[in-house]
């Protein structure tokens, strides 16, 4: 999503963001906690105490929802899987793993840790409100008792959600897990637990639709609409998400089908590493109309320039700059064989932050893979 995301703080060495949509969630949820459930609950308290508990409860609530990313993250770090981040937005949160996980085994176990921390969570709560109701019944710290119990159920509600088999929820990982165990297809198990995944999306849906339905028709409580408003909303985003991954493992099949020789450039075009940048824009970057050339000398690419590094020397300094001391320099993992898949290509691009690749065979440059090339690849066939 394009909205804003600021950055909080960091946990297990990982940055935590949160998300612009989080806030309409903490309004939200402040509002109906300040004004419905806590005066219910916790009659004969004044405005401002039940909006500074209603406030505290969306904080908790917060940090649960991190907690719970905290749990994938910690099991994620330990089977040596990068988190760039971890993101908090309207529905919860989101860890972005720097790869997918190497077993069935490692998936299941970094999918279930989440909701395992919010139900150790929800359950220490619900014990916790529970032994303040029944030592301490006096109204002072009833609020406690209160709260504790709405974060306990909060925390429950949290892990059995996540936990219906559906792909991208945490139980649809858990059941891609087990497909990809059974048919020993990552891909294959994707696809088939997204398709369950858009199943409850759909489910979800109607289940929403029943409720308002029935609450306007007068046959249910008029307060289950929102409830029922709610379940729709979080349908369409369940069948939205799972619809995605579906396409995007259908993509990732067939790039991992492809190899690079099919989609490489044949001809590559490298520059010399004395060369004045002058000339490598004159004779090369202007008439070939590439964004970027390998430098190489006696068969070995020393680095890269792409445009980017051209641009930041000024112009009246071309003359005198030669091109190894603009080139960004590359380690051995920028050069790759032919005969590897264009996905492989893709995650070897992704890891180092590079946009092309030079393609080596028996110690000879046979061509070039590049982000553009692999995009024209795909629209080419319709993937
Ligand atoms: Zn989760």
């Amino acid at each position: 999503m394009p909205l804003p995301n600021w950055k909080i703080g960091r946990a297990l060495g990982i940055p935590i963001h949160v998300h612009a949509s989080w806030f309409v969630v903490f309004l939200f949820v402040t509002w109906t906690l300040a004004t419905g459930y806590l005066p219910e609950t916790l009659p004969g308290q004044s405005a401002p105490r039940y909006w500074g508990m209603g406030g505290i409860a969306a904080l908790l609530l917060f940090l649960s929802v991190l907690l719970h990313e905290l749990g994938h993250s910690y099991v994620a770090l330990r089977y040596q899987i990068p988190i760039r981040q971890i993101t908090l937005f309207i529905f919860g949160g989101m860890a972005h793993m720097g790869k997918e996980p190497p077993s069935p085994r490692a998936e299941f176990l970094i999918a279930m840790a989440g909701p395992l921390v919010s139900l150790l969570l929800g359950a220490g709560c619900l014990g916790g409100a529970m032994a303040v109701d029944a030592l301490f019944a006096q109204s002072g710290v009833q609020g406690f008792a209160v709260l504790g119990g709405l974060l306990g159920m909060v925390n429950v509600q949290l892990g059995l959600f996540n936990l219906l088999p559906g792909f991208p929820l945490d139980g649809g990982r858990v059941l891609r897990a087990g497909l990809w165990a059974w048919n020993k297809d990552f891909n294959r198990a994707t696809s088939q637990a997204a398709l369950v995944g858009t199943g409850f999306g759909v489910v979800l849906g109607v289940i929403g639709a029943t409720l308002m339905l029935g609450a306007w028709s007068g046959v249910l409580a008029p307060s289950l609409a929102r409830n029922g408003g709610w379940l729709i909303f979080i349908g369409a985003f369940l069948f939205a998400a799972a619809l995605a991954s579906r396409r995007q493992s259908a993509m990732r099949a067939s790039l991992a089908s492809v190899t690079v020789r099919q989609v490489m450039v044949h001809r590559v075009v490298t520059l010399l590493p004395d060369m004045s940048v002058q000339d490598a824009v004159d004779q090369y970057f202007v008439a070939h109309g590439f964004g970027g050339f390998p430098v190489c000398e006696d068969g070995q690419v020393l680095g890269v320039v792409t445009v980017q590094d051209v641009q930041a020397v000024p112009t009246a300094l071309w003359l005198w700059r030669r091109v190894r001391e603009i080139m960004r320099p590359v380690s051995p993992a920028f050069c790759i064989p032919p005969d590897w898949s264009v996905m492989q290509a893709m995650e070897r691009m992704v890891q180092g932050g590079w946009d092309r690749l030079v393609v080596m065979e028996n110690g000879a440059i046979v061509g070039l893979i590049t982000r553009s090339a692999i995009a024209q690849f795909l629209q080419l066939h319709k993937v």
